[in-house]
């Protein structure tokens, strides 16, 4: 249920109000849901209350009632627990904490390693700078800047950094914590008058890995405070670790010296990942599943989703629940009909202009001229893509599509289409450069 609500919330509402939670018992029709504290259950309560309630009764239409309560749950790995380990409510305690390194936890989940990611061109630099940093910490890139959009490995990747150098040096600390988990608790020891103990646990960390520092944007003593921790930090030969969701230098609202150390190390970036990475991601997960699976419901799945590696795993997750629930062999038109609304969703998006814009932004030419009447040799080729992928991509009729292109003919579309899709089966130039267009409007276009 998480993987879904983390596709239909913002990434900073899932983190805020729904990583923490957990469904820990469902009777007689009312769902149980663990959540960490008083403000998260009075939130859920309050805005979400209606949207869980939807999804739950989507997996079982019994659930007429959900009850928050206070209290830790499990693990990701098995959110579920038996009602005898439900666990007991408590009263609302938001404490810092702020132990010695060696008694606190470190944040991370065992299930994102080096040995489950799979590596492709995608990834391969960002991987293998990975690779690097654990073995030479504090030395070699520091500090190491991961970015890339949504769902595309960041988290995994420098949480594997964490992991690898957890099993490999017991003694020493490692921390991984989100940026908004680091501004919360900064912010909660400003209110408990503990600054200098916050300052000080951070200071004593070998390895610090922070996800997200984007959301450090606009939170000017946050960034403060963080700076000199970097400072301290890195001026220690420790190791620093950041992700983003884009490259340093376009991040809004972070001071110009925190930008300059953020670009001191090493910056690599995931790219979106290629139909064979998708399918051997999908494969892995499937097999980490024990489960079995065709490879042409695989290579469906992976073909038609392709910005997002979360949402990937989602559409397989879905499969798996659809499969079991309605105890069926997951085949072909099952897995089209359960997956048509992810698939068609990535594609209602884009609207014609859009894409006219972006291909005439690839070809550098003049938007006006593809709706124009001139048959330049470069204005036809960029006319006839963008037509190409205004039929391919969104669900406008040939008719509409051509209106749009100063008031062509729905012939002229069947045209295009047909000189671009034969390009594409002759000349290997001309299809890699429909794909690079192709890479550059799906970026755009969520
Ligand atoms: P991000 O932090 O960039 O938004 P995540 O690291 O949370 O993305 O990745 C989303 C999901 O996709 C996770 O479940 C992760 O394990 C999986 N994933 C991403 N990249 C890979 C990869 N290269 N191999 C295997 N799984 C991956
Ligand atoms: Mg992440």
């Amino acid at each position: 249920m998480l993987a879904e609500v983390e596709l239909e919330v913002s990434r900073p509402n899932f983190h805020t109000w729904f990583r923490k939670t957990a469904l820990t018992d469902v009777e007689d029709g009312v769902a149980k849901v663990a959540v960490p504290n008083n403000f998260a259950k009075e939130w859920l309560e309050a805005k979400y209350r209606r949207f869980i309630l939807k999804l739950l009764r989507s997996y079982d239409s019994d659930v007429r009632e959900i009850t928050f309560a206070i209290g830790k749950p499990n693990n990701a790995e098995t959110p579920v627990t038996s009602p005898k380990q439900a666990p007991h409510p408590s009263a609302a305690t938001t404490t810092l904490p702020l132990k010695t390194p060696a008694q606190h936890e470190s944040g991370l989940s065992a299930r994102y390693t080096f040995a489950s990611f799979i590596v492709g061109p995608s990834n391969e630099l960002a991987h293998a700078a990975s690779m690097s940093v654990v073995k030479q910490l504090g030395t070699l890139y520091n500090p190491l800047f991961i970015y890339g959009s949504v769902g595309l490995g960041k988290t995994h990747l420098i949480q594997a950094i964490g992991n690898y150098f957890k099993a490999n040096w017991p003694n020493d600390t490692v921390l991984y914590v989100s940026s908004e988990r680091f501004t919360t608790e900064f912010v909660q020891a400003i209110q408990h008058n503990r600054v200098s103990d916050f300052s000080m646990f951070y200071r004593q960390i070998d390895l610090l890995i922070i996800d997200d520092v984007q959301f450090f944007g606009g939170k000017e003593k946050t960034q403060e405070e963080f700076f000199h921790i970097f400072n301290a930090l890195h001026q220690g030969g420790k190791q620093i670790v950041l992700s983003a969701d884009r490259p340093p230098r376009d991040i809004k609202g972070i001071e110009e010296r925190l930008l300059s150390r953020f670009q001191w190390g090493l910056s690599a970036d995931l790219q979106l990942p290629d139909l064979e990475t998708r399918i051997a991601i999908l494969r892995r997960k499937a097999v980490e599943d024990g489960i079995q699976i065709d490879h042409d419901i695989l290579e469906y799945v992976a073909h038609n989703i392709k910005s997002n590696i979360r949402e990937l795993e989602g559409a397989l997750i879905r499969l798996l629940a659809y499969g079991t629930l309605h105890e069926r062999e997951i085949d072909l038109p099952m897995a089209k009909e359960v997956l048509r609304d992810l698939i068609k969703d990535t594609r209602v998006t884009l609207s014609i202009e859009e894409i006219q814009r972006l291909v005439c932004e690839y070809f550098s030419i003049e938007e006006d001229l593809v709706r124009a009447k001139t048959r330049k040799r470069e204005v036809v080729q960029a006319r006839q893509a963008a037509m190409f992928f205004c039929k391919e991509l969104t669900q406008h009729s040939l008719k509409t599509i051509g209106l749009h292109f100063g008031g062509r003919d729905h012939s002229t579309v069947i045209h295009a289409n047909q000189s671009v899709s034969n390009q594409i089966d002759t000349d290997s130039k001309f299809r890699e450069m429909i794909e690079e267009i192709r890479h550059k409007i799906e970026l755009r276009s969520r």
